[in-house]
């Protein structure tokens, strides 16, 4: 009697286990319309808008992170046309992507947004023909276009309030980047800082922190000053300016704002547009790859720096962070380039199996890449990596780009936080 009762409480638990873990491991399906947010999870979406990079990140607590919010300009044969359409500016394609997934929220706002450095694909190009702002004072494009439609409570950038390293840069996009925040600042009290690195407390849960502990996100680096490893250490990388030739001074991307955001054993790599691999007669401190993977050390998701450009990904940089995930925000016609992607590929420079999904590879590229585009696991779409509560498992959900239906094309994963 006894063994019977037993028997019929182990099917019963074994019914109810497999259909959790089913559950678990199909939350949703193919063809569906990716489900919101929900607590515990964290979220981020590469938004696809063909212009440079954009990712909105939903925290476990719903605290709200937008990284970058690009609108590029130059040749147009070289350059991805607008998802889905030119029927809307790409910075009201971005707002309304976010006002789509904060529509959870009673309050859509996004809490932090930090620009990774002062190039158009990361804050928006600017010229006489965009809209001017309802201030009248400066114009939208990219970041400045979203804050029209979002409200930001506090940006974060690598020059506030000088603007000066490693020179002034005079350029109409910075100046309108500038008087957008003087606005921002004393008509909607929107916040403005720098950022520091080595930090882990510049940008926290603000919801419920104390539901989360095993959150972070720690300072690598920006403007060459590069986090060590411990406590919030950092040193200089660069040379002092008066010491250096100023064709040898660092670059835009260089001075990039780095980020490792951690959620329990899952960690993402984000550095902006910073480089890795230098050409020859330049100083090997040019290479800002090297000392930034020395203190991040392995995670589970990489955002390609610089966008897979010849310069970006270097041998010591993938070893180091061993990245299971690649994540490639492409706008042109050399994102990646093929010594990148084989480099990406090698399992000489770290062993074990790695997927690479791209928001957009352009058909020029395709060319070039030939049979290596069959190694990628997506090519076009919105990326979206969603976190399990407590930041064991991650899946990568592609979602479809060419309108607005938000639908999921692909869901690559479970894959284990290691
Ligand atoms: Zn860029």
């Amino acid at each position: 009697m006894f063994k019977k009762y037993l028997n019929i409480t182990i099917l019963i638990t074994v019914i109810v286990y497999s259909l959790n873990s089913f559950t678990l491991l199909y939350p949703q399906q193919v063809g569906d319309e990716i489900s919101e947010w929900s607590q515990g999870y964290l979220d981020i979406h590469f938004i696809n808008i063909g212009k440079g990079e954009c990712a909105l990140c939903i925290l476990p607590d719903g605290t709200t992170l937008l990284i970058d919010a690009g609108v590029v300009t130059g040749e147009k044969r070289r350059i991805v046309e607008t998802r889905p359409s030119d029927s809307r500016t790409p910075g009201e394609w971005m707002a309304r992507y976010i006002q789509r997934m904060l529509a959870f929220k009673s309050q859509q706002k996004i809490d932090y947004f930090v620009l990774s450095h002062f190039h158009d694909d990361h804050m928006g190009y600017v010229d006489e023909t965009m809209r001017l702002s309802s201030s009248g004072d400066y114009r939208l494009s990219g970041i400045t276009e979203v804050a029209e439609y979002v409200k930001i409570d506090k940006i974060i950038d690598r020059g506030w309030p000088d603007y000066s390293y490693p020179i002034p840069d005079p350029s109409e996009m910075v100046e309108n980047y500038r008087r957008f925040l003087k606005y921002q600042q004393s008509a909607n009290k929107v916040r403005i800082e720098r950022f520091k690195p080595g930090l882990n407390d510049q940008i926290t849960l603000l919801e419920m922190p104390e539901k989360y502990p095993n959150f972070e996100i720690r300072n690598v680096a920006a403007n060459g000053e590069i986090w060590t490893g411990v406590a919030q250490n950092t040193r200089k990388h660069f040379p002092p300016l008066a010491q250096l030739d100023e064709r040898d001074f660092p670059s835009e991307n260089m001075c990039s704002i780095a980020i490792r955001m951690s959620y329990g054993a899952f960690d993402l790599f984000s550095g902006g547009d910073l480089s890795g691999v230098f050409d020859e007669g330049e100083p090997i401190w040019h290479d800002v790859e090297t000392p930034v993977a020395q203190a991040v050390g392995p995670v589970e998701v990489n955002v390609l720096n610089h966008h897979g450009a010849m310069d970006s990904q270097n041998a010591y940089f993938l070893s180091a962070l061993r990245p299971r995930v690649h994540i490639l925000q492409a706008w042109s016609s050399d994102h990646p380039t093929l010594r990148t992607l084989k480099r990406l590929l090698s399992e000489r420079i770290y062993p074990g199996p790695r997927d690479i999904f791209a928001t957009n590879i352009m058909e020029a590229n395709k060319i070039v890449i030939g049979n290596r585009l069959k190694e990628l696991k997506s090519d076009q779409g919105h990326i979206v990596v969603r976190v399990n509560p407590g930041g064991e498992r991650y899946r990568v959900l592609i979602l479809d780009d060419s309108e607005e239906s938000y639908r999921i094309n692909a869901i690559h994963g479970p894959y284990q936080s290691r």
